[in-house]
């Protein structure tokens, strides 16, 4: 696994001594694209200051899915904590969002809207309890960070003079097109959302179209989208960090040298990137692993020879869509290995899907540790919907990516993988939304095809890896901001 950096090891300096314990509170809205960069940041933090605290808090039912072994505590901040790695420095305690088992995606299209009304309500109320007992107990929080999604927990924060910080888990290219549509240029997209190929000029960014943009603004601004939710939260978000002073600090899971231009072009708050994110142990997430034995089989195959493809957490397949996928892939001779789990299929409920069978050159599994099958030899590319997570991951591993968007931030991500770094092609789906089986193959043909042309994507798709490395690596640069962060001083300026 030579792409797993040992992010404790690499850290240059090492924070001790400081007069008050650190204790950061990492919060993290409950879903495992936003679980996932967060609980590797906390073992970042706890790397970077070997006398810090870390307390790790998603809601109750994530909580209950990420440790079922554990008898639950009877009130969320029961000092029935969950430790981990025996020395205790880090907890996980969960909120309540007012909910017994959280958002559960289904067909009633009103569900995450009344959600987010119920998670903004108790969420406040039950952190806030959270960061009392904390200090009641005599481990008081210096410090909290907090996911999107969760606009107030800055203000629970400052209501008891605690600093925070955002962990924005997308790109900060992502992050400057929310900032300057909330800051005076809404008008331009707005204006031009009935011609999804009009582009877009917003500051310190290359023309977008339309259609590129996230979708939480081109579809969610409207009240009566069934993500509006997501609208409302990004927008309160900005709206907190504009009433941070004398400026918010922006901790971001990218590093410097993979978004240079847009990074530098930032100045309203303090931009921090550290990262990627990559596991740094074992990781407890939402979702069972398969007992499939798919890195023994991965070991039968030669190097780059093998297609890994997934689609994600979130989204959701269509039969169709499904029969598309392994017809494109069986077709294209390469041994593949795809992850579809069956709550993953929109007809689930109504046809049981019979994947086993259907396979003869590859593996379905439900769910892998996606780390360790993109830094195998054997895989030599990735077919991504290009959650932000994965685009880091494969990047990180040095795979060329196959892009496959969708929605949210997917698409932007998509046009760094294709045209900024060049480490990967955007397959074109047709007017239906589905990637059809003669595209899957067209674009494995050309992201797998052997040239020795600097153009190649996989030579790129290795130079990147090294510059990962090096900005993870002692003294790279998304060693020195976690450092500037931990010490609380950035550039001289207090954070
Ligand atoms: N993942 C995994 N096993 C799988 C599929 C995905 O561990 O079989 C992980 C993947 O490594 C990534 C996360 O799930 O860290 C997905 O996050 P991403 O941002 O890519 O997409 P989302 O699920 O948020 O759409």
């Amino acid at each position: 696994m030579d792409c797993l950096v040992d992010q404790g090891q690499r850290t240059s300096g090492l924070v001790e001594n400081m007069s008050a314990q650190l204790h950061f509170l990492v919060l993290t809205f409950p879903l495992q694209g936003h679980i996932t960069p967060a609980l590797r940041l906390a073992r970042r933090l706890l790397a970077a200051a070997p006398d810090a605290l870390v307390t790790f808090s998603t809601n109750e039912a994530a909580h209950r899915r990420m440790f079922p072994a554990k008898p639950a505590a009877d009130a969320p901040h029961d000092v029935a904590e969950y430790e981990e790695d025996g020395d205790g420095r880090l907890e996980f305690l969960p909120f309540s969002d007012g909910t017994e088992s959280g958002y559960v995606r289904g067909s009633d299209s009103a569900a995450f809207n009344e959600y987010m009304v119920t998670l903004g309500a108790a969420g406040p109320r039950s952190v806030g309890e959270l960061l009392d007992a904390l200090a009641a107990r005599g481990r008081p929080v210096t410090r909290v960070v907090y996911t999107l999604l969760l606009p107030w927990a800055a203000d629970v924060a400052r209501e008891r003079g605690v600093p925070s910080a955002l962990y924005w888990i997308q790109p900060a290219a992502v992050f400057a097109v929310y900032y300057h549509y909330f800051h005076g240029h809404a008008g331009a997209v707005i204006d031009h959302l009935h011609d999804p190929s009009f582009l877009v000029q917003l500051p310190g960014l290359p023309p977008q179209a339309v259609r590129d943009l996230p979708s939480f603004l081109t579809e969610s601004a409207d009240p009566s989208d069934c993500f509006h939710g997501a609208y409302a939260a990004i927008r309160d978000l900005f709206d907190s960090l504009d009433r941070d002073a004398p400026k918010a600090t922006v901790l971001v899971n990218t590093c410097e040298e993979l978004e240079a231009v847009v990074l530098s072009s930032f100045g309203a708050y303090h931009m921090l990137p550290i990262g990627p994110v990559l596991p740094a142990g074992d990781e407890a997430g939402l979702f069972k692993q398969d007992d499939a034995k798919y890195m023994e089989w991965l070991d039968t195959k030669d190097a780059n020879s093998v297609v890994y493809v997934s689609f994600g957490s979130l989204a959701r397949m269509a039969r169709e869509q499904l029969d598309e996928l392994l017809q494109g892939l069986e077709e294209s001779g390469r041994p593949y290995l795809c992850i579809v789990r069956k709550d993953q299929l929109v007809e689930a409920e109504t046809e049981p899907p019979e994947m086993d069978a259907r396979p003869r050159n590859g593996m379905v599994v439900e769910w892998c540790d996606q780390v360790r099958v993109l830094s195998h030899a054997a895989v030599g590319c990735f077919v991504t919907h290009c959650g932000w997570n994965s685009v880091l991951e494969s990047v990180a591993c040095g795979v060329p990516m196959v892009a496959v968007p969708q929605w949210s931030d997917q698409r932007i991500n998509s046009g760094l993988v294709e045209s900024e770094w060049r480490v990967g092609m955007r397959a074109e789906v047709g007017s239906d939304g589905v990637l059809r089986a003669a595209e899957v193959r067209r674009c494995l043909g050309e992201v797998m095809r052997e040239r020795d042309a600097a153009g190649d994507v996989r030579s790129a798709a290795t130079e990147w890896k090294h510059a990962v490395v090096e900005a993870l690596g002692k003294g790279g640069s998304s060693d020195r901001n976690l450092m500037a962060f931990v010490e609380g001083v950035n550039g001289g300026v207090q954070l």
